[in-house]
This record gives structure tokens, C-alpha cells and sequence, in this order.
């Protein structure tokens, strides 16, 4: 898609943080009920004083750093105004100059399968104004209900420039910078809108256009693919593409026009009076030095260090919770086992179970890699282990002995061999004049025999044997 370009705004709740942004009201307001976390600051009545949240400054240069940005020396707050109902004060402390930091980069796999830097232009701090939620959808709604609770949650707003050149780099770019803030413990992306995402559309020739408000992660690659086909279809029948604002309609996947593009001068920015100048450029250093380990230096370490390939190091590095998990599985076994057996294996059945690497135990998983690495059980016994764990909990241990999973000693593989054989003598005919994949229907019956406790690749030297045997 060479004549794409898109950029991005995304919103990110600095939601690990206990405070919000300019009073002290408590940021776990998910679970409760409408408007009640809230206070006169962060509601902005008359004669209340913000004051900034340290911390959340503190999460904003961490986030800024990892991104590879430019602290700025000093910054300032500004407010935004506009009137919207989920709005109450009328305006907005977010910053326009002076902003936190500028010109960083994040580095994702093009479609052209290189590596690409998509950069980034800023990187500001803002309050989240309210909810509003619409009875139906934004366009046919009959009512739309208030709530406040969500009103100077701390933001930290990203802003790339146009590099972005699919929907699929789009998801690939929120993919990466999500791992990021989880590395960074600043964010938790399964609260509702803890993500959401503006974007900036454009084909060649074109002019812009913004989707506002896609809130969910997956929706962003839809959203994008929706809008890209309505400027193509516009563009083929020779229509212009206008420059406005559209909704992007979860619901019924489609976008819909809301208003002509505001400019930066529809808001009247101007400097927010009660709050001070910061002068942040002291804390940098400190904060540098306690950033973590990153997602790319740690897929590039364990690439070198557990001799893994690269896709495993990337499957493995993509959430911080399961790096850790595997890293403490490679430190006390086979670490390429390991990593075949938590990418490859573990991570497909708690993604289809709809589960996190916390529902599974490092412990089993050392344990089933020890006993993979010592032969005692076969790898379709491991993964009934892993299975039947994650169904009804046990350690694999208890379930070997318990259900009898202990791999096959030879006589008993032998007797299965012998009987598969003598059983299926068509196959043993078939093999014989040339069709060699009858013999996996000859190992398949020994499996079955042996409920899988038999290696496959022996089961199938055996199998050889036993047909040379009878034609001897
Ligand atoms: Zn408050």
C-alpha cells in the first residue's frame, strides 16, 4: 500500500499510578459506580486548585525515554478550551508548547519484512475528561448518560508521525509500544479505555482525514481497512476527499462523519495560571538509570544467551509476565526445550483457552520440561499434561502416575508393534509396493495401543523392523 499514509494519536491511561492527574482522587474507579470518584478539583468547580501529580510526571518521562525521545529541559501545562458534556469545567489541562518530549522512534517489522522506524513527534501529558455513554450507537442514540469518574485520570498522549503504512503496520506499531508500557509497569491494557487511538488517513493526492475514538485494540486494523477502502471507492468515482473528523462505529464496523477538522486555534490554547513551569531535565538522569530491561534488548539477550531462534526470542519477549516465566524455566533446564515448549505449545493453549501465562505454574513447566529432557515422557504426553492442568489444575508429577502417562518401557512397545502389524495387514501390502505413507497408519494404531506413552520416531524404526522381519 505505497500510497497510504497514516499516522497516529494514541491516549494512554497511566493507569498503575494511585492518584490522578491534578487531585488526589483514587484512578480504580472501573468497577464502580458512575460518579463517584470524583472531587471539586478534578470536576473543576469554581475556586478549586490543581496540582500536579509528581508521579505521573515521573511515568510520562519513563514512557518518553523508552521511546527514545528527547526529554524536554522545562514543560508546561495549558489549557485546552472546548465545551463537551462529559467536559464540566469547560476546558482541558493538556500541553501544546513546551510539551514533555519530542522526536523518538519505535522500531516494528514493515510489511516489507525490514525493519522500520516509525517516528515519533511528541510525546504530551494531559487529564482524561469524562464518559459519556450513548444509548445505542454515537449516531441513532435516544440519550447519552454522564460519567465523571473518569475526569483527570492522567494521560500520556503519543503522537508519530505519518510513517505508518498499513493497517496491519498500525496494529503491529500498537502492539509494540503496549508490550513496552506493560515492561514499564505504568499500564495495565484489560481496564476499559486504557487505550485509545486517533488516527490520520491519507492517500496519495488526498486530503486528511481523522478517526477519532477507537477504543479497542483490534478495532484499530478494522477502523483503518474500513477508511482506506471509502477514500479509495471515493477516489475511483472521482469524488475529492474532504478533510473532517469521523467516528469509527464499533458496532457496525463502519466510520461516519462527525465534523469538519478543528485546528489547533478552535481551542483558544493558553497557559494554565494555577499550575507552575516544571523544570524536569534534573529528573532525567535518575529515571534513566531505573528503566528496565526493554522488550528489543531482551529478545536480543535471550537470542544470545539461550541459543533460541529469533522468532521464539520474540514470541517469548512480547509480554513481560511470560518472559520472566521463561527465564526461570531456562535458568533450571534446556532452555531451547524450554522455549519450543512455553512459545510454541503453552502460549497456543492459553491463547485458545482465553487464559494469561498466571494460570499455569513455572513450576509444572519445569517439571514437564525436566521430564521431556530425561525421556520420561513423550511430547504427546506433554502436551496432554499441559492440557489437562490447565482443565483441572494437578501437577504433572500426579498425572503421570495417576493416569499411568509414564513413556512405554521397550517390551511393552515391541508387543504393540507386533500387534499393530499382525493387525493390519493391508497396510503392511500397501507399504510393501511402494506407498510409504502407509506406514504412519501402521504407527498410528501403535500409538493408539500405547495411549501415546510410545516415542513416535521409535515406534516407527520398529515398525520397519517388524515388516523386514516377516518378509524374511
Ligand atoms: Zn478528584
Amino acid at each position: 500500500m505505497d500510497d497510504v499514509m497514516i499516522g497516529l494519536e494514541i491516549h494512554i491511561q497511566l493507569n498503575r499510578l494511585r492518584s490522578k492527574m491534578f487531585c488526589g482522587c483514587s484512578t480504580s474507579y472501573h468497577d464502580a459506580p458512575p460518579n463517584t470518584h470524583t472531587c471539586p478539583v478534578c470536576l473543576g468547580l469554581p475556586g478549586s486548585l490543581p496540582v500536579i501529580n509528581r508521579k505521573a510526571v515521573e511515568f510520562g518521562i519513563k514512557v518518553a525515554l523508552a521511546l527514545n525521545c528527547s526529554i524536554a529541559e522545562e514543560t508546561m501545562f495549558y489549557r485546552k478550551n472546548y465545551y463537551y458534556p462529559d467536559l464540566p469545567k469547560g476546558f482541558q489541562i493538556s500541553q501544546y508548547d513546551y510539551p514533555l518530549a519530542t522526536g523518538g522512534y519505535v522500531l516494528i517489522k514493515g510489511d516489507d519484512g525490514q525493519e522500520r522506524r516509525i517516528r515519533i513527534t511528541r510525546v504530551h501529558m494531559e487529564e482524561d475528561p469524562g464518559r459519556l455513554v450513548h444509548a445505542g450507537t454515537i449516531d441513532k442514540a435516544r440519550y447519552t448518560l454522564v460519567d465523571y469518574n473518569r475526569c483527570g485520570m492522567p494521560l500520556l498522549e503519543v503522537v508519530t508521525e505519518p510513517d505508518l503504512r498499513s493497517p496491519r503496520e498500525a496494529r503491529l506499531f500498537l502492539d509494540k509500544l503496549r508490550t513496552i508500557l506493560e515492561y514499564l509497569d505504568v499500564f495495565d491494557g484489560n481496564l476499559e479505555g486504557s487505550l485509545r487511538v486517533d488516527s490520520n488517513i491519507s492517500l496519495a493526492g488526498g486530503d486528511r482525514v481523522e478517526v477519532k475514538n477507537i477504543s479497542s485494540h483490534k478495532g484499530v486494523e478494522k477502523a483503518l481497512s474500513y477508511e482506506i477502502t471509502r477514500q479509495r471507492n471515493l477516489k475511483r468515482r472521482g469524488i475529492e476527499v474532504v478533510q473532517e473528523t469521523r467516528h469509527y462505529d464499533e458496532l457496525r464496523g463502519v466510520t461516519v462523519s462527525i465534523r469538519t477538522k478543528e485546528e489547533a486555534h478552535d481551542y483558544r490554547y493558553f497557559p494554565e495560571m494555577d499550575l507552575v513551569p516544571l523544570r524536569i531535565a534534573d529528573w532525567v538522569p535518575g529515571i534513566r538509570a531505573e528503566l528496565p530491561e526493554l522488550p528489543d534488548a531482551k529478545r536480543e539477550r535471550f537470542r544470545e544467551q539461550y541459543g533460541i531462534t529469533d522468532d521464539h526470542a520474540k514470541s517469548l519477549t512480547s509480554e513481560i509476565k511470560v518472559a520472566d516465566f521463561y527465564e526461570w524455566v531456562a535458568a533450571r533446564s534446556d532452555p531451547k526445550l524450554a522455549a519450543v515448549w512455553i512459545a510454541d505449545v503453552l502460549k497456543g493453549e492459553l491463547n485458545y483457552r482465553d487464559l494469561t501465562i498466571e494460570s499455569f505454574k513455572r513450576e509444572s513447566m519445569l517439571e514437564i520440561v525436566r521430564m521431556l529432557s530425561e525421556n520420561e515422557i513423550t511430547d504427546e504426553i506433554a502436551v496432554t499434561l499441559i492440557r489437562t492442568i490447565l482443565d483441572r489444575g494437578g501437577s504433572p508429577r500426579e498425572i503421570v502416575e495417576s493416569m499411568g502417562l509414564k513413556r512405554a518401557d521397550d517390551d511393552y512397545v515391541a508387543r504393540a508393534v507386533r500387534e499393530a502389524v499382525a493387525d493390519s495387514q493391508e497396510a503392511v501390502r500397501d507399504y510393501l509396493s511402494g506407498n510409504a505413507r502407509a506406514i504412519n497408519y501402521i504407527v498410528g494404531q501403535v500409538m493408539k495401543r500405547t495411549k501415546g506413552r510410545a516415542d513416535p520416531s521409535v515406534a516407527h524404526r520398529l515398525v520397519k523392523e517388524e515388516i523386514e522381519r516377516q518378509i524374511c
